[in-house]
């Protein structure tokens, strides 16, 4: 197996989409474990208070676990929280635990709130030499727009949105459209949606075609080719612990999202550079 290729720089990619149960956090792990086993430094940051990377990661979040809580609200650094993954020793992971619940309201007193997942990842990253840096950032984020995803929509470089291949896929995609036309306008001039992936394909039905189709109209290019099949393993892996990729690698959900990686790690190739000084608040 030929490692994927190095992105042209860092990607930060915050994976949204309000809505819950769109695959949102299965997307993360196995892109996460894929890009990882192919040989990618990859940084997983779960910020939903649910814990559901983390749990799919194996890492333990229970309360009192570092996590990205006390990088948030308290003061420990990212590098203070960042646990190791048993599927890949290139693959990492900031576990959230049940306590981020309530930083959505602990934040709004923080100076400079919607910048504290933005900073403390600019932290990691400077700490680390350069040969320790992830290639890849992905920050799983919690179904709805409020101040934690906002962190992660400032804090990323681009969006990957998981759309559901179901009725109402497309209902509230304006809605996270146009809060990430806010942040591009008011807070990170460079973030961009540069990753859709269809997910919970059902080829036998004719719908899951038709909102295929519709997506691919209205978004075009940034519509992974890549398509995650509905699959029973894929549901089944984090109950123990595992992504899909190390507990049923044969599995059509296994190769679809290795699949999906691959084109991901290819499209990153030819990135152009960001430049990160340009940005309000740094
Ligand atoms: P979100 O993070 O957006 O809320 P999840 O990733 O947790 O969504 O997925 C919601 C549910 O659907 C989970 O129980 C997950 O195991 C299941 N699921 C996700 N993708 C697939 C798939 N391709 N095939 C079967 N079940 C899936
Ligand atoms: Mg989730």
């Amino acid at each position: 197996q030929d490692p994927f290729p190095a992105p042209a720089r860092i990607r930060i990619i915050t994976i949204a989409n309000q809505k819950g149960g769109v695959g949102k956090t299965t997307s993360t792990v196995n892109l996460g474990v894929a890009l990882a086993l192919y040989g990618l430094r990859t940084l997983v940051i779960d910020l939903d208070p649910q814990g559901n990377a983390s749990t799919a990661l194996g890492v333990d979040h229970t309360v009192g676990t570092p996590s990205i809580y006390d990088a948030l609200v308290g003061d420990s650094t990212l590098t203070e929280v960042v646990h190791p993954t048993t599927a890949s020793p290139h693959l990492l992971c900031v576990p959230a635990t049940i306590d981020l619940a309530g930083a959505e309201i602990e934040l709004v007193s923080v100076v400079a709130r919607e910048h504290r997942l933005r900073r403390a990842i600019e932290g990691y990253i400077a700490a680390l030499p350069p040969e320790k840096r992830p290639h890849y950032v992905l920050i799983d984020c919690p179904p709805s727009l409020g101040l934690l995803t906002l962190n992660a929509l400032v804090a990323g470089d681009e969006v990957l949105i998981p759309i559901q291949c179901e009725y109402y896929a497309l209902e509230g995609l304006g809605q996270l459209l146009n809060n990430i036309d806010l942040v591009r306008q008011h807070l990170n001039p460079g973030i961009a949606v540069r990753t859709i992936l269809l997910t919970m394909y059902d080829g036998r039905t004719k719908l899951a075609d038709q909102v295929a189709d519709e997506v691919r109209n209205h978004f075009g290019d940034v519509v992974l080719d890549a398509v995650i099949p509905r699959n029973v393993r894929v549901s089944e892996a984090p109950g123990y612990g595992q992504s899909v990729l190390t507990y049923d690698p044969g599995s059509r959900g296994s190769t679809s999202y290795v699949e999906a990686a691959r084109e991901l790690a290819h499209r990153g190739v030819g990135l152009p550079p960001i430049d990160r000084t340009s940005t309000p608040g740094a």
